[in-house]
């Protein structure tokens, strides 16, 4: 089997990303979406969806390339290769864009590709992806609603309370107004408390920059201090948090490790990190009690797989980062299945008409608050051809 093409789906919808000031739902990216497709000389093709700057994205996959390694574009290095072998490629794409790449916007692209491959080997193979990637130790895992802080404390309280109606037992809030005001902050977080009850799990992702940057909050790009960590972390152990997520610059280890040492809440944090070079020392230098990679960000699945093996060595819990379409949630839940300890899926309940279009809200949540692995081949997900041609930016 040889790739015959690596094309960049560029689609455009008419929503911004936002908070709202009630307790109506908030959106994710909903102006620019990037998907990759990958397809094969036997009829097999391969989805994935990625959170990046989607145009630039788009001109690394299939632009113009230079004809020397590290200057190559992805498509260019991939098609005529055997898509069966992963790792192989990934060592191929890293390489070949090692220049530009490394990082960033390129390690996106790789990072999607990556998917798109395992979902042909999946395919190839006739079997669910959780069971290439090792042992299937559940079909189910507990949801979390995951969306952004609302304005004020009566829209927090509406929102936790309409997350509890639709079944969840646990819920996310993130960004949003956050750390524009300290005293504001806790009073969001109490009102969600009070909603969700004692049980029901509360996490919250502050944002490690300041979004809102009026007064009386930090100016723009303060970040919090040491003390101010704790502080913050003391505050919202108050709360019972599940964790505190994201919240200190990403490659401040350093900080990190202090911090999460002196916290009485669990530190979650690696929806920024990439590559096993990044991973390996955030989790052994004891960062998180949670590790976070974004299959669509991190380097893959190839690299997920080996994370989820540092992780199991240093005896941490990992749950993905997923706030994209239900691909990703779909490649997460796979990765999921097959860890020795499951926490969590997040999962994106602020999907704009443009995210939520591309699978046409493929996942559910059950009536227990889990939300199944899709044991079909692949992302386990189909996508809607139809909506998605319809959105294609160049149509
Ligand atoms: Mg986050």
């Amino acid at each position: 089997m040889r790739i015959t093409s690596v094309e960049p789906v560029l689609l455009r919808g008419e929503q911004t990303y936002q908070s709202t000031p009630s307790g109506d739902e908030a959106t994710d990216n909903g102006d620019w979406q990037l998907l990759i497709k990958v397809t094969t000389d036997e009829g097999l093709t391969g989805w994935s969806d990625v959170e990046t700057l989607a145009p630039a994205a788009a001109a690394i996959i299939a632009g113009q390339g230079m004809s020397v390694m590290g200057f190559r574009t992805l498509r260019d290095l991939l098609v005529g290769q055997d898509p069966l072998q992963v790792e192989k490629l990934w060592d191929l794409m890293y390489v070949g864009s090692a220049y530009y790449g490394r990082r960033g916007i390129a390690m996106h692209c790789i990072s999607a590709i990556d998917n798109c491959l395992w979902s042909i080997r999946s395919q190839a193979a006739d079997q669910p992806l959780c069971q290439l990637l090792g042992a299937v130790r559940r079909d189910r895992v507990m949801a979390y609603a995951s969306t952004l802080f609302r304005d004020t404390p009566e829209g927090m309280a509406r929102a936790a309370g309409m997350y509890v109606e639709k079944g969840f037992h646990a819920v996310k809030f993130g960004w949003g107004v956050f750390g524009e005001d300290p005293v504001r902050d806790m009073e969001l977080v109490a009102a969600a408390r009070e909603a969700l009850g004692p049980d029901r799990h509360l996490l919250v992702d502050p944002g490690w920059y300041p979004v809102g940057w009026k007064n009386p909050g930090p100016p723009p790009g303060r970040m919090r201090s040491r003390r101010e960590n704790l502080e913050l972390c003391h505050r919202l152990a108050e709360y019972d948090v599940g964790w505190v997520e994201d919240f200190i610059h990403p490659e401040n280890v350093d900080e990190y490790a202090y911090v999460r040492a002196n916290s009485p809440a669990p530190i979650a944090a690696g929806e920024q990190l990439a590559t096993v070079w990044e991973f390996q020392p955030f989790i052994e230098r004891g960062c998180v009690d949670v590790i976070q990679p974004d299959l669509s960000r991190c380097g893959g699945i190839t690299v997920a797989v080996q994370v989820a093996q540092m992780a199991e060595r240093a005896n941490i819990d990992l749950v993905p980062h997923s706030w994209l379409t239900d691909l990703l949630t779909g490649y997460s839940l796979h990765l999921i299945a097959t860890l020795p300890r499951a926490r969590f899926v997040e999962f994106n309940v602020s999907q704009s008409k443009l995210t939520h279009g591309i699978c046409g809200g493929a996942l559910k949540l059950n009536s227990d608050g889990t939300v199944s692995v899709p044991m079909s081949v692949g992302a386990g997900v189909a996508v809607d051809e139809e909506f998605i041609n319809s959105h294609r930016a160049d149509k």
